[in-house]
């Protein structure tokens, strides 16, 4: 008979009771006034749904090769030149379409540590992170960024080891929304550079970055700007509201991206192919009235909130982390079940974090509800 107990020790050690549990909160809610969506709230634009559905009718459904469909892979190839100066038809860089960013994330993980080996993350961090490491067999070292959320070289540093391989760094980050500076990545370059650490970027969020976080130049920080001996993830999901379309790249050392290749053609195979279709035509669309109006609403939860509590600095993607205050004397935990009860549905700070002092809003909402949200927070911590 079929044994449970014969399970792999990979995925008991693997917890999703937080996540289950914050489900579970606003499971039995009517209209609840719903802030955990990690997902755009705007509809993908016009140009990419008819260029997927054309794929479909055209009968393009077929395998595409594993790295990408040419197409798209030319299209990013262009997009990384003009953003971050990256030619990734040489031979030392290389680039590749995965299923979805977590594909890459995976992937990247799975071809860079062995059992012992250690990754370090930020935390906060987005939930998939510390999967990685019983995925891999890898030790997940978390590189504490509390009050202010921002992994700096200093904070990361001491997080280094001889077993250290990867650093893993998220900005715009979820789920604090922290954007870091151009300074404080070309530091984390050069720290992981001169330790022969792996530097993984993953920038899914990059278009999100508000007017005021952009570099100099005009565009979302990166490391990629800094070096190019490092992995570059990016992704569609969120940038053009297509989550379920599962589509992410990931560029860098031509030696990693192979091994990447080889992985995803024995596992996801390819990234879905009319998905991949709809994005191709999704550079040089304008998407900076779904970023101004982003933008607004994270504007909105400082002013609803900011003299009550800490919120995090919310440079860009669509969250805010808000520390519950020591005044109540509850974790974040509690301040969830307490908001249940008035309708309102928001993420536990524990299940981003080995803390439980903050709660997680998406704004990724109807701009009334979050508007009503926040009257119940500010009246919940006064
Ligand atoms: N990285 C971060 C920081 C995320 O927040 C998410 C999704 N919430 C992902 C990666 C995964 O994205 P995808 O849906 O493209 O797999």
């Amino acid at each position: 008979m079929a044994n449970p107990s014969h399970l792999s020790n990979r995925v008991s050690s693997i917890d999703v009771s937080g996540i289950r549990r914050a489900f579970q909160l606003g499971a039995n809610l009517e209209n609840p006034i719903n802030l955990s969506i990690g997902q755009p709230d705007f509809p993908v634009p016009e140009v990419m749904k008819e260029a997927a559905i054309d794929a479909i009718r055209s009968d393009l459904n077929g395998y595409t090769l594993t790295t990408g469909h040419p197409q798209l892979l030319d299209a990013i190839s262009t997009h990384l030149e003009n953003d971050i100066n990256w030619n990734c038809s040489t031979d030392q860089l290389d680039l590749m379409i995965t299923s979805g960013t977590s594909g890459a994330l995976l992937l990247s993980f799975m071809a860079m540590l062995n059992p012992g080996d250690e990754a370090v993350i930020a935390d906060p961090y987005f939930v998939v992170y510390p999967t990685l490491g019983p995925m891999t067999g890898a030790s997940i070292v978390y590189c504490d960024t509390y009050p202010d959320f921002r992994m700096t070289a200093e904070r990361v540093e001491p997080c280094l080891t001889d077993r250290t391989k990867l650093v893993l760094v998220n900005s715009p980050a979820n789920p604090t929304g922290v954007i870091l500076t151009d300074k404080e990545l070309q530091d984390l370059v050069d720290l992981c550079s001169s330790r022969d650490i792996l530097l993984v970027s993953d920038e899914i969020y990059d278009l999100f970055t508000y007017p005021d976080h952009l570099d100099s130049a005009g565009r979302c920080p990166s490391p990629a700007r800094h070096t190019q001996d490092m992995l570059l993830i990016r992704g569609f999901g969120k940038n053009y509201g297509c989550t379920g379309w599962r589509l992410g790249y990931a560029a860098g050392p031509s030696w990693l991206i192979a091994e990447m290749a080889k992985l995803q053609q024995y596992t996801f195979v390819c990234a879905p192919s009319m998905a991949q279709a709809g994005a191709t035509r999704s550079f040089g669309i304008d998407m900076s009235p779904q970023i101004s109006e982003y933008h607004a609403r994270s504007r909105m939860i400082h002013e609803a909130l900011g003299d009550m509590t800490t919120v995090s600095s919310t440079g860009g993607a669509f969250y805010a982390f808000i520390e519950v205050p020591a005044e109540l004397d509850c974790s974040g935990t509690e301040f969830c079940e307490r908001a249940i009860e008035r309708n309102l549905i928001l993420i536990p700070g524990d299940v981003f974090s080995q803390r439980d002092t903050h709660v997680r809003i998406s704004y990724a909402c109807d701009q009334a509800k979050l508007a009503e949200g926040l009257d119940i927070m500010r009246d919940m911590m006064s």
